[in-house]
């Protein structure tokens, strides 16, 4: 078990928090703080017990100086700020003596956030190739790390990795309420156990399926990568997406699991990806040359209905068609109708599927939706996450 935030005596302690404050900001606007929000319980935890907290946290991916001025945290701070009811002591510097100066004038409850850590990469990637000069400096800065950015965790950065290297160091409330989620899906779920799986790259998604086949019931497959899948059963698939480099793999799942991979019946085709037209819907077998798949068809719809009605625990990643246009994220809105009337535990991986779950106003139709794509991709492949494995377990006592 990894120590958390409450295994620390935190007063008048320097605590660097690892947040994920990575908001999307359009036209100098914070248009969804959800992240910011987030992130407060571990905060507010540290400053009602006297820390000095210290945050970091990335915003994008910044490539050269002229990044600089539209990836600034400086407006996260003033956001943050509100969300607290406190002053946020903003340091717009990543290194250097007026961040070691700010950080020595901190009293106890008072929160400091250091600019964006991936400041560090326009010069030598510091940040994101976990340099260990980096690491080893920015731990300088505190006597505690708390890793509470669960987004990034599949990654070793300097601000994860680096500064867990060289401090004590332990998880924050986020990323302990996402391990607690996933921990009981992928040792002990309640059967049955359905798997829904979509979006675009099969490549992503044939790790879960390898780790997740022998303890699901059922791995039921949408969106663009059913296509793949489809091919590898000797189907036309048109000019839907096609990994080719994946059949024989599509086919080797197929013929050890085929009671357990329900794959498309029918699919929603169109010549273009266009909200404007009217698409055909195709029996698998009816596929035309010149069409793509987009969605999952009524009758595939019907056919999860039967598995997912059944289940007691359900965990899906990737929208099953091209949701982002209405036309095509029917198949996605009826599983997500399905699912607000099963009684299961209903677990969303994050990135694009999360995000397509609460525009189309979902949200509480899910036990819970993951803080992080890419992180909760790794976990369900049964891959360790860097920024996490680095973490003191707990004193054993
Ligand atoms: P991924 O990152 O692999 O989960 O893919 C997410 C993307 O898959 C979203 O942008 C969807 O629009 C896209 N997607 C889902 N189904 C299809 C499809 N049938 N054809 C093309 N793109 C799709």
């Amino acid at each position: 078990m990894k120590k958390t935030i409450r295994d620390f005596d935190l007063k008048d302690k320097k605590v660097i928090i690892r947040v994920d404050f990575n908001v999307p900001i359009q036209n100098n606007v914070i248009v969804d703080d959800t992240r910011i929000k987030e992130s407060l319980e571990t905060i507010k935890y540290a400053i009602d017990n006297g820390a000095k907290v210290i945050l970091m946290s990335h915003l994008g991916r910044v490539k050269d100086k002229y990044d600089k001025a539209s990836l600034s945290l400086r407006i996260v701070a003033t956001r943050l700020s509100e969300l607290l009811e406190q002053q946020v002591i903003f340091v717009p510097y990543t290194n250097g003596l007026k961040l070691r100066r700010a950080v020595k004038k901190l009293k106890s409850g008072d929160v400091l956030l250091m600019e964006n850590t991936r400041f560090e990469d326009i010069k030598g990637n510091k940040e994101s190739s976990n340099d260990a000069k980096l690491g080893k400096s920015w731990a300088s800065l505190g006597d505690i790390f708390i890793n509470d950015a669960f987004g990034t965790s599949h990654r070793a950065h300097a601000s994860n990795v680096g500064i867990a290297t060289n401090l004590e160091s332990g998880i924050g409330f986020l990323i302990e309420r996402e391990l607690k989620t996933f921990e009981p899906v992928l040792t002990n779920p309640k059967h049955p156990f359905t798997v829904i799986l979509g979006g675009a790259k099969v490549a992503d998604k044939i790790p879960v399926i390898k780790n997740l086949v022998n303890v699901a019931d059922h791995i039921l497959i949408g969106g663009g990568m059913a296509y793949t899948f489809l091919y590898a059963t000797g189907h036309n698939v048109g000019k839907s997406l096609l990994d080719l480099e994946h059949v024989e793999l599509c086919k080797e799942l197929l013929k050890e699991y085929k009671d357990k991979i329900i794959l498309p019946v029918d699919s929603v085709n169109s010549k273009e990806i266009d909200d404007n037209i009217v698409p055909d819907v195709r029996n698998i077998d009816e596929f035309f040359d010149s069409e793509m798949g987009l969605d999952i068809g009524p009758d595939t719809i019907e056919q999860f209905k039967y598995y997912l009605e059944k289940s007691k625990t359900i965990v899906w990643n990737g929208p099953l068609g091209y949701s982002e246009l209405n036309t095509f994220a029917i198949g996605t809105k009826s599983i997500c109708e399905i699912l607000k009337n099963v009684d299961a535990t209903k677990i969303i991986g994050g990135g694009d599927t999360g995000a397509i779950i609460e525009k189309l106003g979902f949200k509480d139709a899910v036990t819970y939706i993951s803080t992080g794509g890419g992180a909760s991709l790794e976990l369900l492949s049964g891959k360790k996450l860097p920024g996490i494995e680095i973490i003191n377990e707990k004193d054993k006592d």
